[in-house]
């Protein structure tokens, strides 16, 4: 289990003389505060770094602050560790007889759910759990609608899942001020929206896995600071989708980055990096490859060398030069803006379109022109090539893959009005 405190709960007899200690006398910024009816108690939060003090103060005689503080005095009163998965953790403690106040997570503030464990378990300090409100949680579902199929032409094409991770919104929205793009993707208490990593099955005369998720490298400081989410992961997919590693004969990259690379390569047992999918060629356009493999500081947090070298050195690389065709109905097209040689996928069979849209739309918000990433290298490039993509898409009824979205896995593009809708097909 991992978890981050998130804040100390102190009870105070008198809100306003411990403010001229901790606002004034330290001279902490103190946020507006909080009246919480239901539990007859004022609270102001100190944020200090990452984690927070909570002073509490009784509105009431028969509140709990107010009883604690009549039996032993002002001081310490609860410590608040943030988990991710609140369930698991109370299955886990009560499986091994931990005493907990709250048998079943509970509603909490801010949409957030959580539970108490009694202090007769945890010597002395009354410690309270919480599991924030996930963005998107009306949309979000676990498992993620694991795998979704749809017939092209001659191709089969399957939608699969490497789970979730989070990223900072203003990285992923770009110029788009906070208050618009939260409306689609609320963040959470660390300003991270939740995002979809969906790698696309290609089966025709070959099979083909465009992209692969994030991977399990077991770095946790790293799932933490994206809030990786592999409860459902691409392991699963491909079981759900009756797929095994070997199966894959090619594996296409639509750029290097982590996110879409990271699942590449495995561990063995014997802890060495080996490429995941042990029959496979995998593509990487040239340029891409000279990028990740020479990296700068703009874009050095973005690629992992673990994810691709061990391709290079196990001799399954090939690198292509153009917007070549990968198999047959099968192309890439070089976009650049996420990156220089970031490149989309067109797929076409029987007179049907689809395309893999990668970093280029990550989402569906992202369909309109203006909302580009601020992580994008280009972003004029992003908005050139995005301008060029989605009137083909309009004009030729393209099924678009969204890599990223947490909900839709594809949907249409329409122009209705003037303005461009998504028109979601598969979730
Ligand atoms: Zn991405």
């Amino acid at each position: 289990m991992k978890a981050i405190l998130d804040h100390v709960g102190i009870a105070v007899k008198d809100l306003s003389a411990a403010l001229a200690f901790y606002r004034d006398a330290l001279g902490l910024e103190v946020e507006a505060p909080e009246e919480v009816t239901s539990q007859r108690v004022r609270a102001h939060f100190v944020p200090v770094g990452e984690s927070k003090l909570e002073l509490l103060e009784a509105t009431a005689p028969e509140s709990a602050i107010a009883r604690y503080v009549e039996k032993r005095g002002p001081g310490l009163h609860h410590i608040t560790l943030r988990v991710d998965d609140l369930d698991a953790v109370v299955n886990q403690l009560r499986s091994r007889g931990i005493r907990l106040i709250d048998e079943h997570p509970r509603p909490g503030a801010e949409g957030s759910t959580i539970a108490f464990i009694h202090p007769s378990s945890t010597h002395g300090v009354l410690v309270e759990l919480k599991q924030p409100a996930m963005a998107n949680q009306s949309a979000i579902r676990h498992p993620p609608s694991a795998i979704s199929r749809f017939t092209l032409g001659e191709l089969e094409l399957v939608s699969l899942s490497d789970g979730y991770l989070r990223l900072d919104g203003g990285l992923m929205f770009g110029i788009v001020p906070k208050a618009e793009w939260s409306v689609v993707a609320p963040s959470d208490d660390r300003n991270r929206v939740t995002l979809g990593m969906r790698p696309l099955i290609v089966r025709g005369a070959r099979t083909m896995i465009i992209d692969a998720g994030l991977g399990r490298k077991g770095d946790t400081a790293f799932d933490d600071a994206y809030g990786v989410d592999h409860r459902y992961d691409l392991d699963r997919a491909l079981a759900d989708a009756r797929l095994a590693p070997e199966d894959i004969d090619i594996v296409l990259a639509s750029h290097l980055s982590f996110d879409h690379a990271g699942g590449f390569t495995v561990r063995d047992a014997s802890g060495r990096l080996r490429p995941r999918f042990p029959r496979a060629q995998y593509i990487v356009r040239r340029g891409e490859w000279e990028d990740a493999t020479h990296l700068h500081s703009l874009n050095t947090a973005r690629c992992r060398a673990d994810d691709y070298r061990p391709l290079a050195e196990a001799g399954v690389l090939q690198l292509v030069d153009d917007d070549v065709t990968i198999m047959p109905g099968v192309k890439v097209k070089r976009t650049g803006g996420p990156s220089t040689h970031h490149q989309v996928v067109t797929i076409e069979s029987g007179g049907k379109r689809a395309a893999f849209a990668a970093d280029l739309i990550p989402t569906t918000g992202h369909v309109t022109e203006s909302w580009i990433p601020a992580l994008d290298l280009y972003p004029m490039d992003t908005l050139a090539a995005k301008r060029a993509f989605n009137a083909d898409a309009v004009a030729r009824e393209v099924l678009v893959f969204f890599y990223h979205d947490p909900s839709v896995a594809a949907g249409y593009i329409r122009k209705e009005g003037g303005h461009l809708r998504m028109i979601p097909a598969l979730s």
